[in-house]
């Protein structure tokens, strides 16, 4: 009950621009299905055999999204069905995105993540790499994926000041790159800025987020990552 309770608070708070992502990694299908009755459709996972088995599962109309770190030998498990891919941070990895797209004769919508945290992180790229990779030849002979925008996760910390200038450092180099010609040509996909969990949305959203990643306050705390 809970669950939907929360699904509707957010609804109701959450501005028009902003798309709810409904983090259910951990969770079970039962805990999913709470929500999906009333009424979300977009959940989030961040391994993707859970998602897979989730996907089995679960009724057809729901987008499913990767946020986790995707390692590449399994990119063919979701390439059938994923929707949006929020943590992508190399060629390589956009490159095999692709291949398993065109297998299944799909086009995947994928975002870039961006380093933003003051803490040391294995994931994510530097401004300046995301845009050689955006502005490359390479990028544009990949017929089956699509860069929609960008992706950021700020320090784990209460310093609101902090959090602030991570996420508008963020909302910068997203607007930079919208407004780049060759980024945002004619087609004008890029359009999502992902940022925004738990904890640190509604600074986020402040700063310029457009979708945010909530789990533990919708679905309560969970026991393990
Ligand atoms: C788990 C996770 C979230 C959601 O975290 P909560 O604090 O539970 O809202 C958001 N984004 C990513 C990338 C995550 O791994």
């Amino acid at each position: 009950m809970m669950i939907a309770e929360n699904i509707q608070r957010f609804k109701n708070k959450l501005p028009k621009h902003v798309t709810l992502v409904a983090v259910s990694k951990t969770k079970p299908v039962d805990e999913l299905m709470q929500a999906y009755n009333a009424g979300q459709r977009i959940f989030g996972e961040n391994k993707i055999q859970e998602m897979e088995a989730k996907w089995q599962q679960m009724p057809k109309d729901i987008q499913w999204h990767m946020i986790g770190h995707v390692q590449r030998n399994k990119v063919k498990f979701m390439a059938p069905f994923v929707s949006l891919i929020h943590a992508v941070d190399s060629f390589k990895l956009l490159k095999e995105i692709d291949k398993e797209a065109k297998k299944n004769a799909r086009t995947i919508e994928c975002l870039l993540q961006i380093k933003i945290a003051e803490e040391e992180s294995k994931f994510g790229m530097e401004k300046m790499e995301a845009y050689n990779l955006l502005i490359s030849e390479e990028v544009k002979k990949l017929t089956n994926v699509k860069i929609v925008g960008l992706m950021g996760m700020a320090s784990f910390t209460e310093n609101e000041e902090q959090l602030s200038e991570e996420f508008q450092k963020l909302k910068k180099i997203f607007e930079e790159f919208r407004n780049h010609p060759i980024i945002n040509g004619e087609s004008n996909l890029f359009k999502i800025l992902s940022m925004g969990m738990s904890g640190d949305y509604e600074i986020a959203i402040k700063n310029g987020s457009n979708m945010v990643r909530v789990g533990s306050a919708i679905f309560g705390e969970r026991n393990y990552q």
